[in-house]
C-alpha cells in the first residue's frame, strides 16, 4: 500500500474522474428507479450527443474498457478465418492478452514493419498495408479483412486527416474494413483541431472505440458504428462477453459530462499541453535524449539507467517502453503545472 498520492506519469488512467463526469454520476443516482440495461434516460441522452458530435445517425454501445471495446468491434468485422492488419506496437497486439483473437475465436493479428520512420512513431502506412495484404493470397493464410489503426498512437503521435483517409483509400482498395482504437481519440482531436467526423467516418473510419476512461470518466469506453449494418448482434456480443452494464447508467451520464461544452476536448487539451511542458523542460537537460515531440499527451524519452533507478527511488512511477532505458511519461486531464515542474527538478537532479 502507497500514502503517496501525489500526480504520477504512468499513464493517464492514474487520475480520478473530472468533476463534470462525476456531476452527472451523481444526478443519475439521485434520480431514483431507471430502466437497466441501457434503456434509461441517460445511455438516450449521451448517444444523442455522441451522434451530434460526429453528425451522423451512428450507433453506440458502452462497454467497461478499452480492451473488450477492441475486441468486440474487432470481432463483428470479422470472421474466425479472417486476419487484422496492425502496427507491431498496437495495444490490441501487445497490450490486451490475445482479447481480439479470443473473441474473434481466432482471427491472427498481422503487424506491420517496424523499421520506417512512421513505424517508429507508432504508425502503420498505407504501403505496409499493400504489402500484407498482397504477400498472400492463397488458403493456407487468414484472409486480410480490417485494417485497425490506434489515435493517438502509442508512440504519442497523431495520424493527420490526410494519413487516415490514404490508410482508408488503401483499406477499401483491398476490401478491408477500418477500425480506430481511439483509448486517446480525444488528445488526437485536440491536437489537430479538426471536427471529429472529419478524421472519422468522413475520413472512412468504419468503427471508432472512444475512449472515456483516459479522457476523465471513472469508467467505460464507447464503441461507435458509423456504418449501422455492421452492429447487427453487435449488442449480443456485449452481453455474451459480460460487458453489458446492468445500471448502464453510471457509465452512460458521465459522458454527458463529458460531452456537455466539450469538456471532453477540454481535458484532453490541458493533457497535451502539460505534456508539451514536460518535453520542452526534458529537453533542456543533459544526457536525455527526447523522441519525436509529442503531439498528444505522451512524452518519450531516453534516460541514463542510473537517472532511471533515481527517479524510482524517488518514488516516480513510469514505464519503460523501449529496450536502453527508453522511457514514457503520460499526462493526464487533472496533471499540474506543479507536477510536471516537480517531476523535471527531480530528473534535473538525478541526471545533473
Ligand atoms: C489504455 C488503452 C486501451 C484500453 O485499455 P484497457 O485497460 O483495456 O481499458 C486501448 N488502446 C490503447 C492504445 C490504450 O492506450
Amino acid at each position: 500500500m502507497t500514502t503517496d498520492t501525489r500526480q504520477q506519469f504512468a499513464s493517464d488512467n492514474y487520475a480520478g474522474a473530472c468533476p463534470e463526469a462525476m456531476h452527472w454520476l451523481a444526478t443519475a443516482n439521485a434520480s431514483g428507479h431507471e430502466p437497466a440495461y441501457g434503456e434509461d434516460r441517460w445511455t438516450q441522452r449521451s448517444t444523442d450527443m455522441l451522434r451530434k458530435l460526429f453528425d451522423i445517425d451512428c450507433d453506440v454501445y458502452y462497454v467497461f474498457n478499452g480492451t473488450a471495446a477492441n475486441s468486440l468491434a474487432l470481432a463483428s468485422l470479422c470472421q474466425s478465418y479472417h486476419s487484422v492488419i496492425c502496427s507491431p506496437v498496437a495495444h490490441i497486439e501487445t497490450d490486451e492478452c490475445g482479447g481480439p483473437e479470443f473473441f474473434s475465436n481466432g482471427s491472427k493479428l498481422l503487424v506491420g514493419e517496424s523499421q520506417s520512420e512512421a513505424a517508429r512513431q507508432g504508425k502503420i502506412t498505407p504501403a505496409a498495408i499493400q504489402e500484407l495484404v498482397t504477400k498472400r493470397s492463397d488458403i493456407h493464410y487468414p484472409r486480410p479483412k480490417v485494417v485497425s489503426i490506434t489515435q493517438a498512437t502509442e508512440m504519442g503521435t497523431v495520424y493527420s486527416v490526410e494519413d487516415v483517409r490514404e490508410i482508408a483509400w488503401m483499406a477499401k482498395k483491398h476490401h478491408l474494413r477500418l477500425h480506430m482504437d481511439g483509448a486517446r481519440f480525444a488528445n488526437a482531436v485536440a491536437h489537430l483541431g479538426c471536427s471529429p467526423a472529419d478524421v472519422t467516418w468522413r475520413a472512412g473510419v468504419d468503427v471508432l472505440c472512444f475512449g472515456g476512461t483516459k479522457n476523465g470518466l471513472p469508467v467505460g469506453e464507447a464503441v461507435v458504428f458509423f456504418d449501422r449494418k455492421l452492429s447487427e448482434d453487435f449488442a449480443w456480443r456485449v452481453k455474451q462477453a459480460g460487458q453489458l452494464a446492468s445500471k448502464m447508467r453510471f457509465i452512460s451520464a458521465p459522458w454527458v459530462g463529458l460531452l456537455e461544452d466539450d469538456v471532453w476536448l477540454r481535458n484532453a487539451s490541458h493533457a497535451n499541453a502539460m505534456a508539451q511542458r514536460l518535453y520542452q523542460g526534458l529537453r533542456q537537460l543533459p544526457g536525455v535524449q527526447t523522441l519525436h515531440a509529442p503531439q498528444a499527451n505522451g512524452v518519450f524519452a531516453q534516460l541514463p539507467p542510473a537517472a532511471v533507478t533515481a527517479l524510482h527511488a524517488r518514488g516516480w512511477k513510469f514505464y519503460q517502453f523501449i529496450a536502453g532505458g527508453g522511457c514514457r511519461f503520460v499526462c493526464a486531464w487533472d496533471t499540474t503545472e506543479e507536477a510536471v515542474d516537480a517531476l523535471l527538478a527531480d530528473m534535473r537532479a538525478v541526471t545533473g
